[in-house]
């Protein structure tokens, strides 16, 4: 039996960055033959691409960007952010209401109706999609806000809560009446560069934290049972390994944990079962034909396309795919038991060659590469009692002694930016 101070469970980026800021008295265990977590790479064919969807290097954070550039050395640039919104086959610059000029003349005309003209301006709402209708008016939140935040989340815009608007641009009036009239506008200007590696995928930002990490980073070590020995947290794998630790840090989602937890309280069962998650479904796609799109990624509201947003991996890095050809992403967020979870990957991949051929970006016949890529835990929907439920939850885990950190464990819609500022944090706490 294996002791050490303290033991990490997974191998994310949040992982990974708290073990490099600790010493060598640190154990990871990861289940994967590949650490990365939600921050993977997949390398085939030529080309790479983000496992689960399109990564970009950002943060508000700027001490925390400067060491996520800084981390990568010379295996990192900057690009351009250029996102367009699929509507009625028209591409509308990203967000919406900052290129009203670009939808067809009637829809134009009903979205500045309804933004001019709003009897939802002096509401006080209390859920996503009358934040909306308060906020952008009837005509912009029904033909894109709505029905885009509905597919995303998989879940009623009416039941979603307030807590990530702070988060959604908003652009001054003026910005929306010039770029009605045509007159451009960037209204968006957070993320509208951003950091990326140019080789390796997003992953190799979790390498490059790993490079620096001194403990032992256990791969393939499934984590299949968590109980309490006296002081100290004892730890089993499926092939019956056990080690233990003075201190743990789980950054497995909270719903695995608690698989493997049988001591877990009571109460941490029952608001873990009300924290409400999607999943994910990312089709990977290659092409050998290069269009030279300008785009990082298309939103697609539409709602009989099956997924939310396709992206285009070779305007984060040109190395993500071989010359004259073309990798794409298409990504669907989806529940169990709504039937997109079940369709098999041969049924996923026919769909969405059919929904990229309708919205025009590929001809199928030129497809050279396909791979469904699937994330039990992709987003934490915030629906209205979210921050109860998770504020309770986390507390009920603290008082055990175990420490949560990252996007699942913590239950928080954070990006790997806030895993790294979260990690150092608690880096600074155990080392104490
Ligand atoms: C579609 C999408 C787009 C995103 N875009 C961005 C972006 O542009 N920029 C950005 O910075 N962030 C982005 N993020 C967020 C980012 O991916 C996450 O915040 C981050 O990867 C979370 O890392 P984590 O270590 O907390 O969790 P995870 O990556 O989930 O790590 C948990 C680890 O635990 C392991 N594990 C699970 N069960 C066991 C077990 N029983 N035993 C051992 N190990 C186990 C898993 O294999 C995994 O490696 C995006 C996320 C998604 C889904």
């Amino acid at each position: 039996m294996n002791h050490r101070r303290i033991g990490i469970l997974g191998g994310g980026i949040s992982g990974i960055a708290l073990a490099a800021y600790l010493d060598d008295d640190v154990d990871i265990l990861e289940k994967r033959s590949r650490i990365g977590g939600l921050c993977a790479t997949v390398v085939e064919n030529g080309f790479t691409f983000d496992a689960a969807g399109p990564h970009i290097m950002f943060s508000k954070n700027k001490e925390v960007l400067g060491i996520m550039v800084a981390a990568l050395g010379d295996n990192v640039h900057q690009r351009r952010r250029e996102n367009r919104i699929w509507f009625k086959g028209s591409l509308v610059k990203y967000p919406f209401e900052n290129d009203l000029a670009s939808l067809p003349k009637e829809d134009t005309f009903e979205c500045i109706l309804g933004y001019l003209k709003n009897p939802h301006a002096n509401e006080e709402p209390t859920n996503l999609a009358d934040w909306s209708y308060k906020t952008f008016g009837e005509g912009i939140s029904d033909k894109y806000f709505i029905p885009y935040n509905r597919k995303i989340w998989n879940y009623d815009p009416k039941k979603i809560g307030l807590e990530f608007v702070s988060r959604i641009p908003k652009p001054p009036m003026e910005d929306v009446l010039k770029s009605a009239i045509g007159i451009p506008t960037e209204g968006y200007l957070h993320q509208l560069h951003f950091y990326y590696p140019v080789e390796g995928g997003f992953e190799a930002l979790v390498n490059a934290f790993a490079s620096r990490v001194r403990g032992s980073i256990e791969r393939e070590w499934i984590v299949a049972d968590v109980r309490r020995d006296g002081d100290l947290w004892r730890i089993t794998s499926t092939t019956g390994d056990v080690r233990t630790y003075d201190t743990l840090v789980n950054t497995l989602p909270i719903h695995e944990l608690l698989k493997v937890w049988s001591e877990a309280p009571q109460e941490t069962r029952d608001l873990a079962a009300k924290l409400r998650y999607n999943s994910l479904i990312n089709v990977l796609v290659g092409v050998n034909e290069d269009r030279g799109y300008p785009y990082s990624a298309l939103y697609i509201p539409d709602p009989e396309i099956m997924f939310h947003r396709v992206s285009f991996p070779k305007a984060f890095s040109e190395r993500c795919g071989p010359v004259g050809q073309t990798p794409f992403m298409a990504e669907i967020t989806t529940n169990e038991g709504d039937g997109i979870w079940e369709l098999s990957d041969e049924e996923v991949i026919e769909r969405t060659l059919r929904d990229l051929e309708r919205v025009e970006l590929l001809d199928r016949k030129n497809v050279n590469y396909t791979k469904v890529v699937r994330f039990t835990y992709g987003y934490p929907v915030y629906d209205l009692d979210y921050r109860a439920n998770v504020t309770a939850m986390r507390e009920s885990v603290a008082a055990t002694g175990m420490h949560l950190l990252g996007r699942f464990a913590q239950f928080d819609y954070i990006n790997s930016d806030v895993c790294i500022e979260r990690a150092l944090e608690l880096s600074a706490t155990l080392a104490r």
